[in-house]
């Protein structure tokens, strides 16, 4: 692809990085077949390479947003199959990350997208904000219908169908602290609590935390950790999200001259996507740059750190067939694949595998909420295959494909974590 920047663009340090991820694209077109919007729309301009020369368009030009540039990339997941795909290494997550700043900062949308944008940026990353909105959901639920004819309230309609009925009690473990390791010391980490999970199910971090001391892992929950920046990231606010990583930056290193870490453990895999990348997001900040790479470098998913573990012999051997859902940020964003599979089989499941496992389920953080046409679209798809595998019950490690598979699923799904503890002496998982 031809690539005109000129001296004067190329000075801007976001504007030089997107030049060198548009040099490596080759138009090959390979990535298209794996894109969930192109497979899903048939739109060239909803496929990655379509989407590639749109934003190359654009900031060649140095033209702010306009309405079609907007609209292809709000429909982009952000699920990164095509970089799995991608034989010339395209970096497309920094690109469109890219074209989502610039979005934000040249594009003006219509005002009940701005509101619901607004308030999604607002409530969600905050904890307590989240579950209070949760539990008003309640009031709108019966105009659940009327919302969903009128297109501009159709974001509302999907976020009241999303809400659960009802929500567990906040979990004593998000509670800044130390839990100490139950048997001789192995190691001493971090875990992210974290804002949505946190309120939707944190029977996750607590049984995260009870496995991990049970093997005598220290589990340190930092004071002054909160939401990892990713959805307000992928909304295209970065002065929000640069912020919500450095608060994170803090309170991990402040752990970490504490009494060292061997790593940030994650439970939720799109989490842990972001903060992988924190070094990057980061990298301009001279008071972050370093700091930021080191957090990045210790963190884990918790199937990636525990298959780092010489696990004992499972207490029980549950014989349960399990359909591994894999998260579009656990094997693409984070490239971890075959750990949570293995941990699972070692504990006495049968680990199946739906077909297309490589399609997103259409949760993407806010998509299902923004985009929910096209994401119930996907969710269908995905039930379909996990529902032909014959399993139990689904396992994955991201809460947002859990919201959104439990959703349309006629069988239950849980947190891999939630598998591996009952397997290892734990409480059965509690099945909704
Ligand atoms: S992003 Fe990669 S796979 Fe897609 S067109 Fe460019 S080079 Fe080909
Ligand atoms: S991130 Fe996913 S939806 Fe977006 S272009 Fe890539 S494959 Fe398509």
């Amino acid at each position: 692809m031809q690539i005109n920047f000129s001296l004067a663009q190329l000075a801007d340090p976001h504007v030089a990085e997107s030049e060198k991820i548009l040099r490596k694209c080759v138009h090959c077109g390979f990535c298209t077949a794996t894109c969930p919007t192109y497979v899903t729309l048939g739109n060239e301009l909803d496929s990655p390479r379509g989407r590639i020369y749109l934003i190359k368009d654009m900031l060649e030009n140095g033209r702010p947003a306009d309405k079609e540039i907007v609209t292809h990339i709000d429909r982009c997941l952000s699920c990164l199959a095509c970089m799995t795909t991608c034989p010339s290494g395209v970096n497309y997550m920094h690109l469109v990350d890219h074209a989502r700043a610039h979005i934000e900062q040249t594009y003006k949308r219509p005002l009940l997208d701005r509101l619901t944008r607004a308030m999604l940026a607002v409530v969600l990353p905050y904890p307590s904000r989240f579950r209070a909105a949760l539990k008003l959901a309640k009031l709108g639920r019966p105009f659940i219908g009327l919302f969903e004819k009128l297109p501009a309230l159709k974001p509302v309609a999907a976020m009241l169908k999303l809400a659960p009925s009802s929500l567990p009690p906040a979990s004593p473990n998000a509670s800044p602290g130390t839990h100490a390791g139950q048997t001789k010391k192995r190691g001493r980490v971090a875990i992210l609590t974290g804002c949505a999970q946190s309120v939707l199910d944190p029977a996750i971090n607590g049984t995260t935390i009870s496995l991990l001391t049970r093997l005598g892992i220290e589990v340190v929950v930092p004071e002054g950790e909160g939401c990892c920046g990713a959805l307000v990231h992928h909304m295209g606010r970065e002065d929000q999200a640069l912020a919500s990583a450095r608060r994170n930056v803090d309170a991990w290193t402040r752990a970490i001259n504490q009494g060292g870490l061997d790593a940030i453990i994650i439970t939720a895999s799109g989490c842990g996507t972001t903060i992988k990348d924190y070094g990057f997001m980061l990298r301009l900040d001279p008071a972050y740059a370093g700091k930021a790479a080191r957090v990045s470098a210790l963190a884990k998913d918790v199937t990636e750190y525990l298959a780092t573990l010489e696990l004992p012999e499972p207490v029980r051997k549950p014989g349960t067939v399990v359909a591994y859902h894999s998260a579009c940020s656990m094997q693409h964003g984070q490239k971890i694949t075959r750990q949570p599979k293995e941990l699972l089989a070692k504990a006495g499941f049968v680990v199946r595998e739906p077909r297309e496992g490589h399609l997103c389920c259409g949760s993407a953080g806010t998509y299902n909420i923004l985009q929910p046409d096209i994401s119930a679209k996907l969710r269908d798809r995905k039930v379909k295959n996990i529902e032909a595998t014959g399993a139990e019950i689904v396992a994955t490690g991201n809460i947002g494909c859990i919201t959104q598979i439990a959703s349309a699923a006629r069988l239950p799904v849980v947190h891999t974590i939630k598998l591996l503890d009952w397997a290892y002496g734990g409480e059965p998982p509690k099945m909704s």
